[in-house]
């Protein structure tokens, strides 16, 4: 541990890999389940993040007719979220009808024990356990897997024991996507062809611009050389190699001496944007061996000509009409799709918010980007809702969520980031993709008959991101946690400059809290039993009564002991600890990866300034439906219960929720 440096981290951890070359193994094409007539229909919208206080707010001045009428349809109700409430684990709960204990997704960022290296918690990927080498070549001799690491039966795996279709759209958590006959495609989680969730590349000749190892991107410093500029594109490392180099195609741009326009050549292309305009994907190709070639999609963004020269080129997705990793269910239908509507966004996330983040992509340019997302979701929720005639059918949104964590700052007169020039211009952001949703709603209502039970639900809420909270740095300071030296604290990162010997909690990820425990951890101190129960409520406790200085506020709402609210077989594999962040209160920027600062509080200084990374109380998610909700307060894993029950499935022993109607 102690020899990793950053670079190596980063592609260690927080990378699935690089496996692509061989593909999804199988080739395969599954037949969708048939056609079932059931007499109930099952229609769910899932807006991630929708908020029931801007809801209601919105609703009540009239600006969202649809989910008004929705609402006095049937009904209107917070939605209890998980604990904690970020979207994998929510998700997970309504996927599975249980909680984390149930399902095993504890935070966006596990790590692996024996030597604290951290790793995204929803799907992890194993190299070909066969090769061959011969002369430069490693090849190997079976696939590379990938796996999904939530557990747990998915809902639309038991309606399929039941003979009842469902066609579920990108819901999170399901890369690679649950094996199944269900008509299924993989949102949040699913990589970018690098194997990570999304590396952009920024191509300038302005020197202020360039940075290194941003997280999410890359910047390269290109030269303008009789009105060309001549980079390369990279791809995925090439494992066919004995030193795996990354593979790359050649990028070469001819700017007209004159006009703002440029020519942009890769192989099997070529095409001219004016300054600001973007382009539609393209397809390019990395070749690793004469038989294999990865293929993927990516849009490129004329920024500027001149003075100096500027390009963007979008994280290059997983071709749908190639897909070198399992996205889809059947196979095909991710190439029906991209045969139907083209090449679509297959990366998990797709709004670039690291882009925006770094000042790479300016709010309108962030905006106009995902405005091509928001257009496409559309476009194929409009075919599968006019072709949907039995079973179940999810169409997941994940503008709603993206936008609300970029553009909270321009709503929020306390934010650290307010800007009241920037709030004239883009402060109506999340007003206006509520507003998009309810038109989105108000197609659905033309479909919906008095068969179709119609849920419009979101996994959480949101709240405003002002002030970071160094866990690790508290804890530190509390004496849980020794440092090798003293003096280097806040320089080093990925906890390498941590003593374990001398350290007894620790905190990874951006809720979770864990013992350093014997036996568990790689270099724990902590015996289990008595001992450790007791540090862990004394640590609990004492989160609990911390106040930030500058606001007098509570900081932490609850911390939640885990094996007290968890239920299910793999309560014992969670963090003892997942803490309930106070409305304005977060974890900070450094705390999930390890990184230490001098100062326990900071600002927020991020245009990423909305979140729901907190305590579940504060933001809850919401339930608009057209049948009475009888349930008080109803959570997201009473919705699976309630899916089945609707189909007149009995409830797995394994659910903990109940029907809400
Ligand atoms: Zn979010």
């Amino acid at each position: 541990m102690n020899k990793l440096n950053r670079r190596e981290f980063i592609k260690l951890g927080l990378t699935t890999g690089s496996f692509l070359a061989l593909g999804g193994t199988s080739d395969l094409v599954v037949k969708a389940l048939g056609k079932r007539e059931t007499s109930k229909k099952i229609i769910i919208l899932g807006l991630d993040g929708m908020d029931p206080h801007l809801l209601e707010m919105w609703m009540a001045e009239g600006k969202l007719p649809y989910f008004k009428r929705l609402r006095s349809l049937g009904g209107f109700k917070a939605l209890g979220t998980s604990i904690p409430p970020q979207s994998p684990v929510a998700w997970s709960n309504f996927i599975t009808g249980t909680d984390p204990g149930g399902h095993a997704i504890f935070d966006f960022i596990h790590r692996h024990p024996e030597n604290y290296i951290p790793y995204l918690s929803t799907s992890e990927t194993g190299e070909a356990k066969k090769t061959i080498k011969i002369g430069d070549y490693v090849l190997p001799l079976s696939g590379g897997e990938v796996n999904l690491l939530r557990k747990g039966r998915a809902f639309w795996q038991i309606l399929e024991d039941y003979d009842i279709p469902a066609t579920v759209f990108k819901i999170p958590s399901n890369f690679p996507p649950a094996e199944t006959k269900q008509k299924t495609i993989s949102g949040m989680g699913t990589p970018d062809i690098l194997g990570t969730y999304g590396i952009f590349n920024y191509y300038t000749t302005e020197s202020t611009e360039l940075k290194e190892d941003i997280g999410g991107g890359r910047i390269h410093e290109v030269y303008v050389i009789g009105d060309r500029v001549e980079a390369k594109l990279s791809g995925p490392t090439n494992t066919f190699k004995k030193n795996r180099p990354e593979s790359s195609i050649d990028l070469k741009i001819f700017l007209d001496p004159v006009n703002p326009v440029a020519k942009i050549v890769i192989p099997d292309h070529e095409f001219i944007l004016k300054e600001g305009e973007w382009s539609n994907w393209k397809r390019v190709h990395f070749h690793m061996i004469p038989t294999q070639s990865v293929s993927g999609i990516c849009q490129f963004y004329l920024k500027q000509i001149r003075p100096h020269f500027k390009l963007y080129v979008s994280p290059i997705n997983i071709d749908p009409g190639a897909a070198a990793l399992p996205i889809s269910t059947p196979k095909g239908y991710a190439e029906e799709l991209e045969k139907k509507f083209g090449p679509f966004y297959t990366k998990g996330l797709p709004a670039d918010t690291k882009a925006l983040d770094h000042g790479v992509l300016d709010d309108g340019e962030f905006l106009k980007q995902d405005d091509f997302v928001l257009k496409e979701r559309e476009e194929i929720f409009d075919y599968e809702l006019s072709r949907f005639d039995s079973g179940l059918l999810f169409y997941y949104v994940s503008s709603t969520d993206q936008r609300q964590h970029m553009f909270w700052r321009l709503i929020d007169k306390e934010h650290p980031m307010y800007n009241p020039s920037l709030a004239s211009k883009y402060g109506k952001t999340i007003e206006n993709i509520y507003i998009e949703m309810d038109k989105m709603l108000a197609k659905t209502l033309e479909k919906v008959d008095k068969n179709t039970i119609l849920m419009i639900m979101s996994d959480h809420g949101f709240t405003p991101f002002r002030r970071q909270f160094n866990l690790n740095t508290w804890l530190k300071e509390n004496g849980y946690i020794s440092l090798i030296n003293e003096w280097k604290q806040g320089e080093e990162e990925f906890f390498l400059n941590t003593n374990w010997s001398g350290t007894k909690a620790y905190a990874l990820g951006i809720n979770s809290l864990y013992i350093n425990q014997k036996g568990r951890e790689g270099e724990g101190i902590i015996e289990p039993g008595a001992g450790k129960e007791a540090l862990v409520r004394e640590i609990a406790k004492k989160l609990e009564q911390i106040t930030d200085p500058k606001t007098g506020e509570r900081v932490i709402l609850r911390a939640y002991v885990t094996k007290d609210v968890y239920r299910g077989p793999y309560t014992e594999e969670a963090p003892e600890i997942i803490i309930g962040y106070n409305r304005g209160y977060r974890s900070s920027w450094s705390n999930p990866l390890g990184r230490m600062p001098k100062n326990i509080f900071e600002d927020n200084k991020e245009k990423w300034s909305g979140d729901h990374c907190m305590d579940p109380s504060v933001i809850p998610g919401i339930l608009l439906t057209n049948r009475k909700i009888k349930a008080k307060s109803p959570a997201l894993y009473d919705l699976t219960p309630t899916i089945l029950s609707i189909f007149g499935i009995d409830k797995p022993k394994e659910m903990i929720g109940e029907p809400v109607f």
